[in-house]
């Protein structure tokens, strides 16, 4: 088991730095730390309760609305600074919009955007406006757009003329709700049946009074990322706010004036929460690259824009592990303080490199969009146990329960024993909802228990160990077994840049586990290797548990989030339908 590994040793920290950090007594936070205490360090009594009145006005009116919100990093380097002002009075231009465009208020607004500021504005501005935001992510094609914005009854889309021509504009008969089209032009005029993004906000019209929310009412709509099957809508409350705040404190020990990089593109919930939200909570700057992942280009990016918090995901660390420590180390990052990653279970060898090469471990979290915020995470003044997934953040309870035959749950009580995942209910950004499927909704939660389709242990010192998902964990000769645990195994080989298990069906054993492996550069895929893999794993995780095949691949299935795609693993191996493709990176 990774937990008890002995090659890997708890990392502590430096005294002096733990003192510092935002979370310095894990224990001692818990215990006094109240959700209610929270939201009113946010929110003064008698103002709406609003996303973009707590994120923007907040700081504005406490004087500090010249500071950077946001600063964007263009391909050819050039920066542009977004200040708290700034986004206050364009967020307030786009709310006074979608006010005359949409008067009677219900309409959701999608973006269908790249990392630029006019996504950053009408997230604020569509949330002051009192309205529901979901962003969509660029890459996506005709079909999984259509898609998203008919589940989500999308009224009004802002998108860029380009993405318009290419992927929506043969799509508008199909879409009857879609009353709106707004165009980020470079200047040209914007087709029949849309309005020109600059023409449209043009003029100033100072600052438009946040609509009054209460804390309760829908804000954010966000597609999962369909690693298991078809995306869920899920929706998220005003109340979320609450949650980013403190998580981005607790978690990422985000502090004021801190410049924080989430390297999460904003169509999926960690690119908005991490990335945009929980960093204008925190007074912080976001930095923000409007490019893909490039290694030389991350570590400019973080050399010249001073980043202090670097929040990433395990593919990201792993392909940077690819690209050599060597160049890491070229870098001088004096001012980097905290690392994360979140999105999938990230291996022990990755969580210390960064030590190799930063000076400091990655930091693993772990939530879901349905969670709304980080739940369970390793934090800056605490011992980190490389390939766990930490503690769970103060106000939130955790647990590993089974579900009973009467449909109720009960606790795994004893250390390290498997079971799901489950958080109790109440937490500020809890989902709301699952869009059009509130049977499903109603179904993940048990005895005032969320169960989150995870499955993990927790050790004897409160530290949970992910296992993977109920779906794919793997069940071969009477064992359990995690494919996260193998794919651990196979990337502490030197060859190994990324790897993906999976079961498959067998008469005898009921799965047998097969394994595919990219291979670092300089690596070939020789039968003489892939003997000395399986050799690999047989001798760290045991005949019964190591794969029985391992097979090389170019590139593994991925969605558009980083995530290894093991469903369709699976189904190319059996010849299987691949089902929702419509996350798969590199699909249309
Ligand atoms: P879908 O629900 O559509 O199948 P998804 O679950 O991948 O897609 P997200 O909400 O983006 O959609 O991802 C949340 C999931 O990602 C978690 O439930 C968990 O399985 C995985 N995950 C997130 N963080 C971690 C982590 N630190 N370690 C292990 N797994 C993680
Ligand atoms: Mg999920």
């Amino acid at each position: 088991m990774p937990g008890t590994d002995p090659s890997f040793a708890v990392l502590r920290k430096p005294a002096a730095e733990a003192a510092a950090a935002n979370l310095a007594d894990y224990e001692r936070e818990r215990a006094r730390f109240s959700w209610e205490a929270a939201r009113a360090a946010l929110h003064v009594p008698g103002k709406p309760f609003n996303i973009a009145g707590i994120v923007l006005d907040r700081h504005v009116e406490a004087g500090r609305g010249g500071q950077v919100a946001a600063r964007f990093v263009e391909r050819d380097w050039r920066r542009r600074d977004v200040s708290y002002s700034e986004l206050q009075r364009l967020s307030s231009r786009f709310a006074t919009l979608l006010q005359t465009l949409d008067p009677a208020g219900d309409g959701r607004v999608f973006s269908l955007l790249g990392r630029c500021p006019q996504l950053h504005v009408t997230a604020l501005g569509t949330l002051r406006a009192g309205r529901v935001f979901c962003p969509l992510f660029t890459a996506f094609g005709p079909e999984p757009i259509q898609t998203r914005l008919t589940l989500g009854a999308a009224r009004v889309l802002v998108t860029t003329s380009s993405l318009y021509a290419r992927k929506v504009a043969a799509l508008r008969p199909l879409l009857p709700a879609l009353q709106h089209v707004i165009l980020v032009t470079d200047g040209t005029p914007a087709p029949q049946g849309t309005l020109a993004w600059h023409e449209a906000l043009a003029g100033d019209g100072g600052v438009c009074t946040p609509a009054s929310t209460t804390a309760d009412i829908p804000a954010l709509l966000h597609f999962t990322s369909g690693t298991t099957g078809q995306p869920k809508g899920v929706v998220l409350p005003h109340d979320t706010v609450v949650a980013h705040h403190a998580t981005a404190r607790y978690a990422l020990d985000l502090r004021d004036q801190d410049r924080i990089w989430c390297t999460a593109d904003p169509g999926w919930v960690t690119g908005l929460a991490y990335g945009v939200l929980a960093p204008l909570a925190c007074g912080a700057t976001s930095i923000v690259d409007t490019e893909e992942f490039d290694p030389r280009r991350w570590y400019r990016l973080l050399a010249e824009e001073r980043v202090t918090v670097w929040y990433t995901a395990p593919t990201a660390v792993r392909m940077l592990m690819k690209a050599g420590t060597g160049l890491a180390r070229e870098t001088a990052l004096p001012e980097l303080r905290f690392l994360a990653s979140v999105g999938e279970p990230l291996n022990p060898e990755a969580v210390t490199w960064g030590v190799e090469a930063f000076g400091r471990p990655f930091h693993d979290n772990w939530w879901q969009t349905e969670t709304g915020a980080i739940m369970v995470a390793n934090y800056a003044a605490e011992p980190v146990k490389p390939g766990s997934m930490g503690r769970p953040v103060p106000g939130v309870d955790a647990a590993i329960l089974l579900r009973t035959g009467e449909g109720g749950v009960a606790p795994v009580e004893s250390p390290d024993a498997v079971g799901e995942l489950a958080l109790r209910a109440g937490w500020p950004s809890m989902f709301r909802g699952y869009l059009g499927q509130e049977a499903k909704y109603r179904a993940c939660f048990v005895d005032g228990w969320y169960l989150t389709g995870d499955l993990a242990r927790r050790d004897a010192d409160g530290y949970y160990w992910f296992v993977g998902r109920k779906d794919d964990v793997i069940k071969s000769a009477g064992h359990l077994i995690s494919p996260f645990e193998v794919e651990s195994a196979l990337l502490a080989h030197p060859a190994v840049a990324q790897a993906g298990v999976i079961g498959l069906p067998d008469a005898v054993a009921h799965e047998l586990v097969k394994a595919f492996v990219e291979l670092k550069p300089g690596f070939d895929a020789t039968e003489a290797l892939r003997r000395e893999l399986l050799a690999h794993a047989r001798r760290r995780l045991g005949a019964a548990v190591a794969p029985r095949d391992v097979a090389f691949v170019a590139s593994l299935p991925r969605t558009r989030s980083g995530k290894i795609m093991r469903r369709v693993l699976k189904a190319r191996e059996l010849g299987l339908p691949e089902g929702d493709l419509s996350t798969l990176e590199g699909a249309a």
